[in-house]
């Protein structure tokens, strides 16, 4: 039995015969059905009419995307660290994925920022070898395939390898997670979001949304909070689910100023 996945978010579903009649994840809120209606596809099919799209994209960071762009455009990030480390996750996994994180050194794990980029990850881990999958138990509903690959961790910050920790930040989704790689950007810090820090097109500064597509704000507590959770962490670029968006510089310091000036613009209203 085939497993589908949604056209329009890119999560694959657990097997059934046909597709379901919609999608869970883009029938609410912060996501939507696709202008074209619900739409479903596989991944064989994915992989007959798309392909990855692979490139370096920082220190020891390499971007695994899909061209022509699928769903919201998500992208993968695999670290070269010990072991290797794939963090977010794409719809597609194919040969060329494989073939290249062997080179880079393998994977032992992966971890997801939150629902909307949980794609294929039950291939990707299989692909990859079985590696566990980490999501934050805050949004097991979101799930749409079960696996036992799944693990499921709790709390504020699991550290899943030396100088690799997962943050939860919350604000987009309850489990919305960071992941700080302390020797990332060349031993400097490296911090990757997804959208719980969302990289602005100005690739200088960054922003905070319950949903995107809708735009929805979060308010000032759920910002403060993703403030305090990455607090202690140290980290000079930002790399955000999207290829190119990145902050290259001073990247911490970015974070707070966007904050400051999220905060005032929601709080006075100071731009009327
Ligand atoms: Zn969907
Ligand atoms: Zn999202």
């Amino acid at each position: 039995m085939p497993n589908f996945i949604c056209m329009t978010c890119g999560v694959q579903y657990g097997e059934s015969d046909s597709p379901p009649t919609s999608c869970v994840i883009c029938s609410e809120e912060r996501q939507y059905i696709g202008w074209q209606g619900q739409q479903w596809t596989t991944l064989d099919r994915l992989r007959g009419d798309h392909r990855s799209r692979i490139e370096p994209e920082g220190s020891g960071l390499t971007g695994i995307g899909i061209e022509p762009s699928f769903a919201i455009g998500q992208r993968a990030l695999h670290l070269r660290t010990a072991g290797g480390f794939v963090w977010d996750c794409t719809s597609l996994v194919d040969e060329a994925v494989v073939s290249r994180v062997r080179e880079l050194g393998g994977a032992r794990a992966m971890g997801i920022s939150h629902p909307h980029f949980y794609g294929s990850m039950v291939e990707w881990s299989r692909a990859l070898g079985g590696i566990p999958i980490y999501l934050h138990e805050a949004d097991r509903a979101w799930v749409m395939r079960e696996d036992r690959a799944i693990v499921f961790w709790g709390g504020d910050t699991l550290e899943i390898g030396p100088g690799l920790t997962l943050i939860r930040c919350a604000g987009h989704f309850a489990g919305s997670t960071a992941l700080h790689w302390a020797d990332g950007a060349d031993g400097l810090g490296a911090l990757l979001t997804g959208d719980t820090v969302m990289v602005a097109q100005d690739r200088r500064t960054v922003s905070f949304m319950y949903s995107y597509p809708n735009l929805i704000p979060l308010g000032a507590g759920a910002v403060e909070r993703i403030l305090a959770a990455l607090a202690p962490y140290d980290f000079e670029q930002i790399f955000g689910g999207w290829t190119g968006r990145n902050v290259r510089e001073a990247g911490k310091t970015a974070l707070r100023y966007s904050a400051r000036r999220y905060l005032r613009a929601i709080e006075r209203g100071d731009r009327d």
